[in-house]
């Protein structure tokens, strides 16, 4: 017996020395990251850095408000005008790029440019954008360091609403194409690019639209390129080197209503809180609350942590090395992250609680809307399916709003189109580190899906953490530095788009 005890015990040991040797053979095993820089090589020169500077300066002082879908007055007929001299505006500053590239006009507003290639029988790509900004929200004017609709340009950054989302990539992606047309250069591949008009309210008159309208064309794409993650340093935990965030995937999205009904009437008498109809809402979207979907890391998050892993501290390096063991702890940890959690599971946000009209009557109806936003792993059929069953009241009807859709795919990480991308960030901003991620919020992008398997969400703006909060915030505004670096960034991949593999 007690020999059997020993052997055991020297067993265990043996297999906990073989599990640290593993543990730290494989963290040994990841490359160190790039050497971080502190500043890099302007792509371009300083005439051509001022005037572009100068040219999102003048797109920011354009109002392209998208206010709530559907809105119209006076707010609205102001924004259209702006997006009418948002066209002439483009037209006037980029002439070689106006006479070279066609222009269509998608539901009066929303711009779709063709810049034609040598060979037809290459796919085009497509770079997009969208014109349109969130509003200045009413009573934080005065909170911003410079007028929102300025445009003004002090000590090297761009200051005002829509610098980050979305002008600066538009402005870089026109300033990039102008320039090598201006150089003679023309692609063997066709580049579209689509500017939206009401991407900030769903984009269904304008990229919707567009997508239909090529998808009738028959066109298929070799890859499309649309906002999402940027190039962000001190944004990450622990990790000194600027991260490229490559959306190689984004949420599904799902409104669900839930209705109760009860008898109504005097509340002197009233039944017991289960029975009364805002009782018995209450009580189920608590009990949605409490049943929180699964958790996981998968493949856009998983690449996301072998990227990023290298620049870590050596316990996470350690940890992300090794998530054969250690997947349980790090998906627990990340997921009560809000923000990070956030790409781990399919999200449930109640957003809207609507009953009663009076103190003291028992209203005979009461609504609840929850918000989620589906990760791949959940359908709009099986989440709702996860909250019926939490509900368990047959009592309770619940609707799907209009607008679901489930998560799309994932891109191919393994395809020619992510290597460009990932090859162009390398060079042109070679601190990076290139991460796939999730995207957890809708972009435009989502309605061309049927026309590619490679959708890339990624805008090569390189801002801190401060900068990247005041998107869609107060304070909005991109340096100088960045809006060069995505020229540069832009003028590289369309140089390097000619290979019939993609
Ligand atoms: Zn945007």
């Amino acid at each position: 017996m007690k020999r059997t005890g020993l052997r055991i015990l020297a067993g265990a040991g043996a297999l906990l020395a073989l599990i640290v040797i593993v543990v730290i053979t494989r963290t040994a095993m990841i490359d160190p990251p790039p050497v971080v820089l502190a500043a890099l090589p302007s792509p371009l020169t300083p005439e051509a850095t001022a005037s572009a500077a100068e040219h999102l300066s003048t797109a920011i002082r354009l109002p392209t408000i998208s206010w709530q879908r559907g809105m119209t007055g006076a707010k609205a007929d102001a924004s259209n005008k702006a997006f009418v001299d948002f066209r002439e505006f483009i037209t006037a500053t980029y002439p070689i790029f106006s006479k070279t590239a066609t222009r269509e006009i998608v539901s009066d507003y929303s711009l779709l440019f063709t810049w034609q290639g040598s060979d037809p029988s290459l796919e085009p790509v497509l770079f997009m954008s969208h014109m349109d900004v969130v509003p200045v929200v009413p009573g934080t004017e005065a909170d911003w360091k410079h007028d929102p609709f300025g445009g003004e340009i002090v000590d090297g950054v761009i200051w005002g609403r829509g610098a980050i989302d979305c002008k600066a990539s538009l402005i870089a992606l026109l300033e990039a194409a102008n320039t090598l047309m201006a150089k003679g250069y023309t692609p063997k591949r066709t580049i579209l690019f689509a500017f939206g008009h009401d991407e900030e309210v769903s984009g269904l008159t304008g990229n919707l639209k567009i997508a239909e309208m090529l998808k009738a064309r028959g066109v298929k794409l070799a890859f499309v390129s649309d906002e999402g993650g940027m190039l962000t340093s001190g944004v990450v935990g622990g990790v000194e080197n600027p991260v490229a965030l490559i959306g190689i995937a984004e949420k599904g999205y799902m409104t669900l209503q839930l209705t109760t009904h009860a008898a109504g009437g005097h509340s002197s008498m009233p039944p017991t809180q289960g029975e009364t109809a805002i009782g018995r809402l209450i009580n189920a979207m608590d009990a949605v609350g409490n049943a929180p979907f699964k958790s996981g890391v998968d493949t856009p998050t998983r690449a996301m942590l072998d990227a990023i892993a290298p620049a870590m501290p050596y316990v996470n390096r350690m940890v992300f090395a090794n998530m054969w063991l250690f997947e349980p702890i790090v998906v627990a940890t990340m997921a009560k992250d809000q923000r990070i959690g956030a790409g781990l599971h399919t999200t449930i946000a109640p957003t809207m609680i609507k009953a009663g009209i009076k103190e003291n009557v028992l209203p005979p109806e009461a609504e609840g809307i929850i918000n989620f936003r589906l990760h791949q792993r959940d359908t709009i059929e099986s989440a709702t399916a996860h909250v019926r069953a939490a509900i368990n009241d047959p009592e309770v009807e619940i609707a799907t709003l209009e607008g679901a859709r489930n998560a799309s795919a994932v891109s191919n990480l393994d395809g020619e189109a992510f290597h460009l991308i990932r090859d162009s960030i390398n060079t042109s901003f070679p601190d990076a580190l290139v991460a796939p991620n999730l995207t957890v919020a809708a972009t435009d992008s989502r309605h061309y899906l049927p026309l590619t398997d490679n959708v890339f969400r990624f805008v090569p703006l390189r801002l801190n953490a401060s900068e990247l909060a005041a998107f869609h915030a107060t304070n909005e505004r991109v340096p100088v530095a960045s809006l060069t670096g995505a020229v540069g960034f832009y003028i590289s991949i369309m140089q390097n788009i000619d290979d019939p593999k993609l």
